[in-house]
């Protein structure tokens, strides 16, 4: 096959000014964290330390929930929807005017390809607040009957994988159903949650209405526990949220919480293989697969499995594995070292239990934290790589001989956050996906995204949806029940 040298297009950092140490951001200002800690985040890609961020202790948290109490009694909790509206409105605008700016940032932080996070991460992002902006001024079609009311302060805990993206999916919703909020951004990737809040002021929101805390697991702990949040929404691992539920469990707070999964995406013999191998591609080595609803399980029909991983090895050889900021590159760094370390493991456990490993050939940078796109072949529904969310460019090819069988592999699984099928029969797309377990179901795609479109899933991936006319449910209350 002929290949093309590309020569180096890296995007300018210039665009960013990222600052030595950040604060908190507590009633529409910056300020020093009570608890004088700090961590650093640092750019996966280089090593390179990019600032250091407060951590929010409990008396932070206190303050922060206090801030968004007011703001929930005086100022956004009275507002009226079309008011609120146009709040989210100019958020969403400011958000494309600065688009470039959150892409590099988000980039440099979280090591994704900058091709993603500028045509991917921040567009969407602003695209969720223009949705909700234009649901603020309708609540009363949601779906909670007449005079639906906010619950009061949302707490919200987010991951690193998308991190303003997963930002917007939980502030857009909880605005403008007329809460105010809490967010902690993952520890590892604060700087854009916190460029959002130099947003947030721009936008002249009232204080107090978003309120944006850093640090690791403690601050979100003590953020989900504080007695005046009324409504927790999280969205991360399994193993936290089933923690998250537990905590929550007998007390008023409602939860939503979105968690792990382990999508089967299924392949039959009469699919379109060039999209197909495109999708799979998409659906598995898109943001180093560190994607919740990654395609992570190829379920391929038997008689054209050989022919599909022959050729899904070729494009897996073509892509470009590399420096993020280049906007050629399509597989960037992972997100952190500890993230490096699992992925390794599980990929180690698949080498131990006997499936083989293919690796895409190519140098790896010195620096940073790298994976190359891999995917293991002789894999069955025990292997860990089959059952175990990995959460990296790792693929685990399966394979099946009839629908049935295929439905029963794709829906052996504790997960059943989405799933994807690939035929040219109608009929069958229908079917197969009547028969799946799982929250969403592409067809003839993979990893596709809209604000109009729910977004959640079965099993231990979770509860609450996001997205769409959905998403705001878990915000509303039903009128006059508070
Ligand atoms: P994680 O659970 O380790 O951390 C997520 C967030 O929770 C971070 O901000 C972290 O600081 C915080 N946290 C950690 N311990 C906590 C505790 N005890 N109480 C409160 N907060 C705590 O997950 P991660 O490794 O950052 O993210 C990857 C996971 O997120 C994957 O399992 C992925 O599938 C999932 N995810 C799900 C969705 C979805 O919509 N279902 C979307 C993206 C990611």
């Amino acid at each position: 096959m002929t290949t093309f040298e590309y020569a180096p297009a890296p995007e300018s950092r210039s665009v960013v000014d990222i600052a030595s140490s950040y604060g908190l951001f507590i009633n529409g200002e910056f300020t020093e964290a009570a608890s004088g800690e700090a961590l650093k985040t640092i750019n996966p890609a280089t090593e390179e330390q990019l600032a250091e961020v407060a951590v929010a202790g409990e008396a932070d948290v206190e303050n922060a929930v206090k801030a968004a109490r007011r703001a929930y009694e005086r100022s956004w909790g009275p507002m009226s929807g079309a008011e609120r509206a146009k709040y989210l409105f100019r958020i969403a605008r400011l958000l494309s005017e600065r688009s470039r700016e959150f892409a590099v940032l988000e980039t440099l932080d979280n090591g994704k390809p900058i091709r993603e996070s500028r045509d991917v991460d921040i567009p969407l992002a602003s695209a969720y607040f223009f949705y909700y902006a234009g649901w603020a001024d309708k609540l009363d079609y949601a779906g909670r009957g007449a005079g639906p009311r906010p619950h009061g302060v949302a707490g919200q805990v987010i991951p690193w994988n998308f991190p303003l993206l997963m930002l917007s999916w939980k502030i857009a919703p909880a605005l403008a159903a007329g809460n105010t909020v809490v967010l902690k951004p993952a520890e590892t990737t604060p700087l854009t949650a916190l460029l959002f809040a130099d947003l947030v002021q721009q936008a002249e929101l009232p204080p107090g209405v978003v309120n944006i805390l850093t640090g690791a697991g403690q601050t979100g702990a003590d953020l989900i526990a504080h007695p005046d949040v009324d409504k927790v929404a999280f969205t991360g691992s399994t193993a936290v949220g089933k923690q998250i539920a537990r905590g929550v469990a007998g007390t008023h707070k409602h939860a939503t919480l979105e968690l792990g999964g382990k999508a089967a995406n299924i392949v039959f013999d009469d699919a379109p293989v060039d999209q197909t191998i495109e999708g799979i591609v998409n659906g598995i080595y898109f943001n180093q697969g560190q994607v919740c609803c990654a395609g992570s399980r190829l379920l391929v029909q038997e008689s054209i499995a050989a022919e599909v991983v022959d050729r899904l090895k070729a494009r897996l050889g073509a892509l470009r594995v590399g420096d993020p900021m280049d906007k050629n590159t399509d597989v960037g760094a992972i997100n952190s070292a500890a993230q490096l370390g699992r992925i390794t493991e599980l990929a180690d456990a698949g080498d131990a239990e006997g499936a083989l490993r293919w690796s895409a050939p190519g140098d790896l940078p010195d620096k940073g934290y790298w994976f190359p796109p891999t995917l293991f072949t002789e894999v069955s529904s025990a292997h860990r790589i089959a059952r175990d969310e990995i959460f990296g460019p790792v693929l685990s090819v399966l394979t099946f001989r009839t629908p049935d069988e295929a439905v029963a592999k794709a829906n052996n699984t504790p997960y059943g956050l989405s799933a994807g099928v690939w035929t040219e029969k109608g009929s069958r797309i229908l079917s197969i996906a009547d028969q799946l377990r799982a929250g969403v179901v592409w067809a003839n795609t993979f990893n596709k995204f809209d604000p109009t479109s729910p977004f959640d899933g079965y099993k231990e991936s979770g509860y609450g949806r996001e997205g769409g006319r959905h998403g705001l449910l878990p915000y509303l209350i039903e009128g006059g029940t508070r």
